[in-house]
């Protein structure tokens, strides 16, 4: 299976993707992790996006698109997996499903996770990451047991410098959703919306339960 988790930065795409990722089995592919991967590496694409995150704004299309092309062409991809964070323009909707396609696959659902600014600007400027194992923690919802400590790995707890809330501001107004993007999955009866806005439980129930739906279907 091939699916998408859509909407906009702060819904909580990462966490449940993890968690769908594991229940379902599938490779999760967040191309935000791939990019900030990148950039702790310094290699020459990290450099370049690094420009485009700073400011809250998209890594071009042409190098996300050959980014992900490269992952879906390993062998750990030809099952299936979960897309987090792309498509995020209709440019990249086309091609992920043209790179399916030459491979006989398909988008089998895109999730379209959604909720408010407001509850967005709480959830993202509460967000610490580790920098050990990536393990996202909340201030309100999700506190390390120890103050700046992964409960896991002991690794240091981080804000991501996108993050703060002016540059959340600017991903908010370049990074929900286009109106064409979720009309492109929309048309084809491909999409589902999930309210985001629940706890996180919540969101997971209903995301599998929409997974499950369409599974059924596929059978
Ligand atoms: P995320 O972790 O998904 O919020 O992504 C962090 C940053 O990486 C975004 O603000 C963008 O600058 C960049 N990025 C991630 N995914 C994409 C994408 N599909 N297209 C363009 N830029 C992206």
């Amino acid at each position: 299976m091939y699916l998408i988790l859509l909407g906009p930065p702060g819904t909580g795409k990462g966490t449940q993707a993890k968690r769908i990722a594991e229940r379902l089995g599938l490779l999760h592919i967040a191309t935000g992790d791939m990019f900030r991967e990148a950039v702790q590496q310094d290699s020459e694409l990290g450099r370049l996006a690094k420009s485009y995150m700073d400011r809250g704004e998209l890594v071009p299309d042409e190098v996300t698109i050959a980014m992900v092309e490269e992952r879906i062409d390993q062998p750990d991809a030809r099952e299936g997996a979960i897309f987090d964070g792309y498509p995020r323009t209709l440019e990249q909707a086309r091609a992920l499903d043209e790179a399916l396609r030459r491979r006989d696959k398909a988008v089998d659902i895109a999730l379209h996770v959604t909720a408010s600014d407001d509850v967005i600007v709480r959830r993202l400027s509460g967000r610490w990451l580790c920098d050990g194992c990536g393990e996202i923690y909340h201030e309100q919802h999700r506190p390390p047991k120890q103050e700046s400590k992964c409960d896991g790995c002991d690794g240091q707890l981080k804000q991501r410098a996108d993050d703060k809330p002016a540059v959340v501001r600017e991903r908010l107004r370049h990074q929900r959703p286009s109106v064409e993007l979720l009309a492109h999955y929309r048309d084809r009866d491909d999409l589902v919306d999930i309210d985001g806005e629940g706890d996180i439980d919540a969101v997971t129930r209903d995301l599998l339960a929409a997974i499950e739906k369409i599974k059924a279907t596929v059978r």
